[in-house]
């Protein structure tokens, strides 16, 4: 068992905070992972007056010197990339193949973002006046509050702070209570990649913490729950600072009566059930044409009944466990649901015990189930999905569309008309065609619609629109 407590990075010193958080691995509750210490609330203050004073000069740095701390953190990810991988398997319990991914992700995206410096360039417009110019001109917004979710503990914090300090802001990160491990590790690759003292502070904790860098902060960048989410943009409101929030999912996955048999079923899959549903992009909705629906469910029940479920640092692991014993509970609630509500359970949803206790549960998939079920309706964030039978493409994507949520969709298909159709109807921000509902790049935007959503999109050079703030100078010469 661990003795020391991980510090916070505050102000460019790692400081003890009050109390720690016990970051338990979910494959083996046996084991404890770490301990971090939570940042108070007079911490957060004094981190947010040293990256006010530290935000200033590197707004004015030259955009060379911030990309080369960009590249530098970026070198230092991929040197460790083995050593946070392993870290990431065990406190989150993502199976080790999908964390080694993760942390390489990581690592692109700062140096995509070492890239991006050079866009703060700024834009001439013409004038509809004779002798005048106008210029548009980007600066940083100045001190960031980042907040982000469990289930991505490396990647969903870079494409966060790398923006950020590529658009010349300082920042404060709050990562997840359930997830300290990474992103200290991260914080630590950053310090030590000499990032300018006070520009970067880390501050562990649960939401209290969060709530404190809402107060301080010039802008806040949220991901999580629509719920938390909701609060954070009101608080950000009434402060009249800005907001992006990235919020949760209720995923369609349609099967189109032309579906190509093996692209369904990969899609399910990968879609479903990976990541143990764990994932804002997950499909949980299998809206099946009532043509494919015997042969869909029986290869995907072939398949499923192949994965390996097991201790996420197990080579051979295709699933790890669910986060926590909060989480498998709510699952295993909504499998009960599910059933009560007259859904039929076609395989999995059940506790499994392995050589290790943690929180090992079979991917769930239900039939007959229709889209008014709360099964359908609520993101459930775990192994749980299920098939609603559809009479032809148009009902498909009326039932694709019949939810608060929009933030990814996939069609699988043969046909081109359909797919078209599909990708410009279809109310989501992702729209996939004969892809999963989950696996989005760094550089094209990620957004959804309706409630998955608000505020602008992250990723790609589109990010420059949350990170900066856009000034006009019109000059007349005479
Ligand atoms: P959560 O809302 O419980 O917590 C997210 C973060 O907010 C955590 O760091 C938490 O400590 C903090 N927080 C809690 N209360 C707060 C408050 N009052 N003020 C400020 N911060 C506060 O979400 P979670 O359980 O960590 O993550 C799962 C959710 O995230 C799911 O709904 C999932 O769909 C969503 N998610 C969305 C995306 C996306 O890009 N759209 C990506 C990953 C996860």
């Amino acid at each position: 068992m661990s003795t020391a407590i991980f510090p916070n990075l505050v102000a460019g010193e790692w400081v003890s905070g009050h109390g720690a958080l016990i970051n338990i691995n979910p494959s083996d509750t046996d084991e404890v992972v770490g301990e971090y210490a939570c940042a108070t609330a007079a911490q957060v203050r004094e981190a947010a007056a040293a990256a006010r004073s530290a935000g200033a000069a590197w707004a004015q740095a030259a955009p060379g010197v911030r990309s080369d701390l960009l590249r530098r953190i970026a070198d230092e990810i991929e040197r460790r990339c083995g050593e946070l991988a392993l870290l990431l398997s065990r406190e989150e319990g993502k199976a080790l193949r999908d964390a080694s991914s993760e942390v390489t992700r990581a690592a692109e995206i700062f140096r995509y973002y070492s890239g991006e410096v050079f866009r703060m360039a700024g834009e001439r417009s013409p004038s509809l006046r004779t002798g005048v110019t106008i210029e548009v001109l980007y600066e940083p917004i100045g001190v960031v509050g980042l907040i982000t979710p469990w289930n991505f503990p490396v990647v969903i914090p870079a494409w966060k702070i790398a923006p950020a300090l590529a658009y010349g802001n300082a920042v404060l990160f709050k990562p997840s209570e359930l997830v300290p491990a990474s992103a200290w590790a991260l914080a630590d690759i950053i310090d030590r990649a000499g990032c300018p003292k006070g520009l970067f502070s880390l501050l562990m904790g649960d939401g209290s913490v969060g709530r404190a860098i809402v107060d301080v902060v010039d802008a806040v960048s949220f991901t999580g729950s629509v719920a938390t989410g909701t609060a954070v943009a009101q608080i950000a409101a009434s402060r009249m600072i800005p907001a992006q929030c990235e919020l949760g999912g209720k995923n369609p996955l349609v099967i189109a009566a032309d579906a190509d048999l093996d692209v369904a079923v990969d899609c399910a899959i990968q879609g479903s059930f990976m990541q143990a549903g764990q994932r804002c992009t997950a499909s949980s909705r299998l809206i099946v044409d009532v043509e494919r629906v015997a042969d869909f469910t029986q290869a995907l029940v072939a398949r499923m009944e192949k994965l390996v479920i097991g201790a996420a640092i197990s080579p051979g692991t295709d699933i790890g466990p669910v986060i926590d014993e909060r989480q498998l509970a709510k699952d295993l609630s909504y499998i009960e649901l599910a059933e009560t509500e007259g859904a039929r359970l076609l395989t999995g949803g059940g506790r499994l015990n392995r050589a290790t206790p943690g929180h090992f549960l079979s991917p769930a998939l239900f039939g007959d189930t229709s889209n008014q079920m709360r099964v359908n309706r609520e993101e459930i964030f775990g192994p749980v999905a299920c098939i609603i039978p559809v009479r032809g493409y148009d009902e498909a994507l009326a039932v694709a569309n019949d939810t608060d949520f929009g933030l990814s969709a996939s069609i699988v298909t043969s046909s081109l008309k359909h797919a078209q159709h599909f990708k410009a109807n279809v109310r989501s921000g992702l729209a996939m065609v004969n892809l999963p509902t989950a696996g989005v790049e760094f550089h094209v935007p990620l957004s959804g619609l309706k409630s998955s959503s608000y505020g602008p999109p992250e990723m790609g050079h589109h990010a420059m629109r949350f990170y900066t703030k856009a000034r006009t100078a019109y000059t007349f010469a005479a």
